[in-house]
């Protein structure tokens, strides 16, 4: 029989996560970013099973986009980081794709493009993120003089820094820059990522762009939320092995992990070359016979090996979850000091992603 190492992409999470996200905003219109593979989830898989209720895509990059219209997915993507090199302005045009435009060389290439072969555009601007976008001061003005580019489809986009963090008044911040500069130009906008769909109500405006919670992952600090997100994958795998170590023994590279008793352990096949975090510390949890069991011992590339001395009968073939309905993403990325963002985007390209649906 094959590893059993998977990755379980949960299409009825994946719907109703979208659909919950998106009735927080029903003046606005939503649209799944399927960026880095739906981070990780597998972008064609995403995009054919939230088709019927994501009008649009949002992608990093066009390449990305290419690959859904190679999969005959045919809505209109948004491509977020805009055109890299000038021929990509055609390209979007072939494709359908809408271009994010955050700097001026890019809508020369624009204009270099053929007047009946030109994309639709959005324009980005920097609210206080710092990372891409026109400044505010400037927007007026390329409004103004890039008006012959501008159509009925063109919105003005800005990004959040801190929107998961409900304490954060710089959103307010955000918020409010834009808005004051935005307000003069009569363009549509478009603000809110996730966290900002739940947190920020104000943020809420003509497209809000849905990403890592339509996947299940962390979109507040607060405890407290009006909807409920489930889990999109479960990473999974299986025992390979079974052995009892008396007291005293260490466990794998560089023996970090020592048994103070004698202690049945359980090796499983998968490491960090299938994205489980090689940062993981001993005693991050995973689920076995209904039960939770620990990583004792550095992760392998290849295998892990977790601590089974509390649970009985534990067998070669038994099924571990990584993370998933039982074991919460983000408390495995708190183990490797990191987020579910990366945790998600890295599961590698030798775990299948098997598509239940329900
Ligand atoms: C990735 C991304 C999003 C989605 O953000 P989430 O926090 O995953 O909801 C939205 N807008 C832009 C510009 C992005 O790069």
């Amino acid at each position: 029989m094959s590893r059993q190492t998977q990755a379980i992409i949960h299409a009825d999470a994946l719907l109703h996560n979208f659909k919950a996200l998106a009735a927080l905003a029903p003046s606005s219109q939503s649209m799944a970013v399927v960026k880095a593979d739906a981070y990780g989830h597998g972008a064609v898989n995403v995009a054919r099973i939230l088709q019927h209720v994501s009008s649009r895509f949002a992608v990093a990059i066009i390449e990305e986009a290419i690959a859904l219209r190679d999969a005959g997915i045919s809505a209109p993507i948004v491509v977020l980081e805009g055109a890299h090199q000038a021929k990509e302005c055609q390209m979007a045009f072939q494709h359908n794709c809408i271009l994010v435009m955050h700097c001026e060389e890019q809508l020369t290439w624009l204009e270099s493009c053929p007047e009946q072969q030109r994309p639709h555009i959005w324009l980005k601007v920097d609210s206080g993120m710092h990372r891409l976008g026109f400044a505010l001061s400037d927007i007026e003005g390329i409004t103004a003089k890039y008006n012959h580019l501008l159509s009925e489809q063109t919105v003005i986009a800005t990004h959040f820094a801190c929107a998961d963090d409900v304490d954060n008044n710089f959103t307010n911040t955000q918020i409010d820059a834009f808005n004051q500069v935005a307000s003069k130009l009569d363009l549509p906008t478009s603000v809110a990522n996730s966290p900002a769909t739940v947190n920020w109500p104000a943020s809420r405006n003509a497209w809000n762009r849905l990403g890592v919670g339509v996947y299940g992952g962390a979109v507040s600090t607060s405890q407290n939320l009006d909807i409920e997100i489930y889990p999109a994958m479960t990473l999974r795998s299986s025992v390979l092995a079974v052995r009892t170590i008396p007291a005293g023994e260490g466990i794998g590279y560089g023996q970090t992990w020592v048994a103070s008793k004698p202690s049945k352990i359980a090796t499983v096949g998968i490491g960090y070359a299938d994205g489980y975090p090689r940062h993981c510390k001993n005693g991050t949890p995973v689920m076995i016979r209904g039960k939770r069991a620990y990583l004792a011992g550095r992760v392998s590339m290849d295998m892990i090996t977790i601590d089974v001395t509390h649970i009985d009968n534990v067998a070669v073939g038994d099924e571990v979850e990584l993370w998933g309905q039982n074991v919460p993403i983000q408390e495995v990325a708190a183990n490797a000091d990191t987020i579910d963002y990366e945790l998600m985007t890295r599961v590698s390209q030798r775990v299948p992603r098997i598509v239940k649906y329900l």
